[in-house]
């Protein structure tokens, strides 16, 4: 079969590899809608997670079941499913401490392009189909649907990190797909105002659609400082990280109140430490929490969320700029999302077989 991959850092292109097998609890799934995701960026062109050699790239789709496992109770051949980012297996230890997307070890939920072939291929390999898989609802455009495997839900965790509360005011820094995802949870969490951090104008018009009180631009001055003189000197209840470099913590930690927590999902591709301010984290007894996480993924984050768009409280669609039509066309899509033009937010790749 044929798929889309990184060679190696630096490099990505078409392969032909064996197709994948089906094991008695797996699927096997065409992809129908897919999208490149910025940590595929991170993966091939920064090496953020070190040196693969023909893993095929992608971790966002829609598909149809082209086989199942003998085991398999809720799926069959034919239906078309969510596929999220994030394939746990279920029975392993910390996925029983709470933890499904660290399964076996930390990110080993994460195995789509990451250390398993992903969905840029003709075939791929889905791991305990039962729990992972979600069926698509008729009523939902599964164009629309892809943005649900992750951008939605690792932007909404971005909000679940911060620990965002009823009435928070709350600054959320990067306002990419995943950050206007934050922008939504926050405000589907009953944030009160909420400062949308981001330079470019595409991006600020969703975040104020998706409930931004105001935005801000990085590139006009320090953000700790725009976010003090805009709370007069209070700072905000909490902090969800989606965009930035390692500094992005220190600037997170002044611009936070005491009690204060910061919820991040910025994949850090490059920098060696991250750093804390040691004074505005009042000498280390500001009670200013720092959580990072990968988002959970499985079947029924998926229906959960799912819910949300079907009973009309979020509309994953805004987030969609740019449409390709075609299989091969995921190179191009792929290729936009490294280049970043001013006017793109998240591009879909549909493929009619
Ligand atoms: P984008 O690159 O599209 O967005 C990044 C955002 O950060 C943009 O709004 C950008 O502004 C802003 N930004 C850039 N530099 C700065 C800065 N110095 N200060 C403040 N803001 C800045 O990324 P995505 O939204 O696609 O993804 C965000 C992150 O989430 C990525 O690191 C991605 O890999 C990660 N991710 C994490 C997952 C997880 O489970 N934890 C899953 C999926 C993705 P502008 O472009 O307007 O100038
Ligand atoms: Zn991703």
């Amino acid at each position: 079969m044929k798929g889309f991959a990184m060679l190696g850092i630096g490099k990505a292109g078409w392969i032909e590899k064996e197709a994948p097998q089906c094991g008695p609890l797996d699927a096997l799934v065409r992809p129908i809608v897919v999208a490149p995701c910025t940590s595929d960026i991170h993966t091939v062109w920064e090496g953020a997670i070190g040196e693969r050699t023909e893993m095929i790239l992608g971790h966002e789709a829609i598909g149809e079941i082209m086989e199942v496992g003998a085991l398999v109770k809720d799926f069959k051949k034919g239906d078309k499913v969510l596929v999220p980012a994030i394939t746990p297996d279920w029975g392993s230890i910390n996925s029983q401490r709470g933890f499904p997307m660290h399964s076996g070890e930390a990110l080993g939920g994460w195995k789509f392009s990451n250390f398993k072939d992903g969905c840029f291929a003709e075939l791929f390999h889905v791991n305990e189909a039962d729990a992972n898989l979600a069926h698509l609802p008729e009523d939902i455009d599964p164009v629309a649907a892809v943005m649900i495997t992750d951008m939605t839900t690792t932007g909404f965790h971005a909000a679940e990190l911060a620990e965002v509360e009823i009435g928070d005011t709350v600054c959320v820094i990067g306002i990419g797909p995943v950050g206007l995802n934050a922008v939504a949870g926050a405000n589907l969490m009953g944030a009160s105002y909420i400062y949308a951090v981001g330079s470019r104008p595409v991006c600020a018009q969703i975040a104020k659609e998706y409930g931004a009180t105001e935005v801000i631009n990085y590139k006009n001055g320090d953000i700790v400082e725009q976010i003090l003189d805009l709370t007069n000197g209070a700072g905000v209840d909490k902090v969800c990280i989606a965009g930035g470099t390692v500094d992005t913590f220190s600037q997170a930690v002044k611009m936070l109140k005491p009690g204060g927590c910061i919820g991040s999902v910025n994949y850090l591709g490059s920098g060696e430490f991250i750093k804390v301010p040691r004074v505005e984290w009042a000498a280390g007894m500001g009670h200013k929490r720092i959580n990072g996480g990968l988002t959970p993924g499985g079947r029924n984050r998926m229906e959960k969320l799912v819910s949300l768009v079907q009973t009309g409280k979020y509309d994953p669609s805004k987030l969609i700029t740019h449409k390709f039509e075609g299989f091969e066309k995921i190179e191009d899509a792929l290729l936009l999302m490294k280049d970043k033009p001013v006017d793109l937010v998240k591009p879909v790749v549909i493929i009619d077989w």
